[in-house]
């Protein structure tokens, strides 16, 4: 018997950025499951071509990374038209890669906002654009943006075991993708571009592998469900959001938290 709800991208294109670990890695892996060819953009890392050959050959599908820093505008436009040539016509965005600096507020200095706002926000803002430059330009009839921001554009992290210490320009950088995410989906959908954001909760992946063991557990306590979240819980919501079962969602922004904003 067929199953009754099913997502299935059918060959089309998918970009991921930050694709090659940690929560983009998973959604990497879930948009092949699905069928989608992957597109996955990184900064730096040595072995991101080798996860996209490994995702093409388990799911059967096209999959290429493509190195290119986020914060670059022309190098965003140019690295998308070729995946579009290559890989296309790209449905989907995934803008996913970002950054944070721990330190105590009175220790920012001017280049930690630069570096985290350049990826936080330029960076999901030039990916975006690019993809809907496309989606216009190529007459591809539509697509649909997901945003990863964070719960943490409602509430601030508490990363100090002993005294409050924030990421404060992660979370207002946060703060700003989820207007971003209202602007972006009200000005674009006349185009039939949809844009939302999921915003997780703690995910183990390298961002928080460096936290204090203290405040790791305490604020796994704190979590309704008790735990931090593997990558590949932050999937279903991105899927869903990507597929057409969501044409009628578009400026939304969906917790993804294991219950922590409930209290
Ligand atoms: P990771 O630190 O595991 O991975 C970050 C990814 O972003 C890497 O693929 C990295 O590429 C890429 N990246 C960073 N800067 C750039 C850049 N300038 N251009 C292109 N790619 C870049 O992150 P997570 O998986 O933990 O987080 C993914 C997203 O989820 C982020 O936006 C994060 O803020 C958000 N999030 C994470 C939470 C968590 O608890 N982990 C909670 C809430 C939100 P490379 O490997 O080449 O450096």
């Amino acid at each position: 018997m067929a199953p009754g709800f099913v997502i299935h991208f059918g060959g089309k294109c998918v970009v991921v950025t930050g694709g090659n670990r940690g929560i983009g890695l998973e959604i990497s892996r879930a948009v092949a499951k699905a069928g989608a060819s992957v597109a996955i953009i990184y900064r730096s890392s040595k072995d991101a071509e080798q996860v996209a050959t490994n995702i093409g050959k388990e799911f059967n599908v096209k999959s290429k990374a493509y190195k290119c820093d986020v914060s670059d505008a022309d190098l965003v436009n140019k690295t998308f038209a070729k995946i579009d040539d290559e890989l296309g016509p790209i449905k989907g965005l995934v803008a996913n890669a970002g950054i944070s600096v721990v330190k105590p507020a009175l220790e920012m200095t001017t280049d930690d906002f630069n570096k985290v706002f350049t990826v936080n926000v330029l960076g999901v803002f030039n990916s975006a654009r690019a993809a809907a430059k496309l989606w216009i330009e190529r007459k591809h009839q539509g697509g649909s943006i997901v945003i990863t921001s964070s719960m943490s554009s409602h509430i601030i992290n508490q990363l100090g075991s002993n005294k409050p210490l924030t990421q404060i320009f992660y979370n207002s950088s946060k703060g700003a993708v989820t207007n971003l995410t209202k602007g972006l989906a009200a000005e674009w959908a006349p185009h039939n571009i949809r844009v939302n954001a999921i915003a997780p909760g703690y995910v183990d992946t390298d961002q928080t592998a460096g936290m204090d063991e203290k405040v790791k557990n305490y604020q796994a306590e704190n979590v309704p469900l008790k735990r931090f979240a593997k990558p590949e819980e932050m999937t279903g919501q991105a899927i869903l959001l990507l597929s057409d079962y969501a044409s009628y969602m578009t400026g939304g922004e969906y917790l993804v938290d294991g219950g922590q904003l409930i209290w």
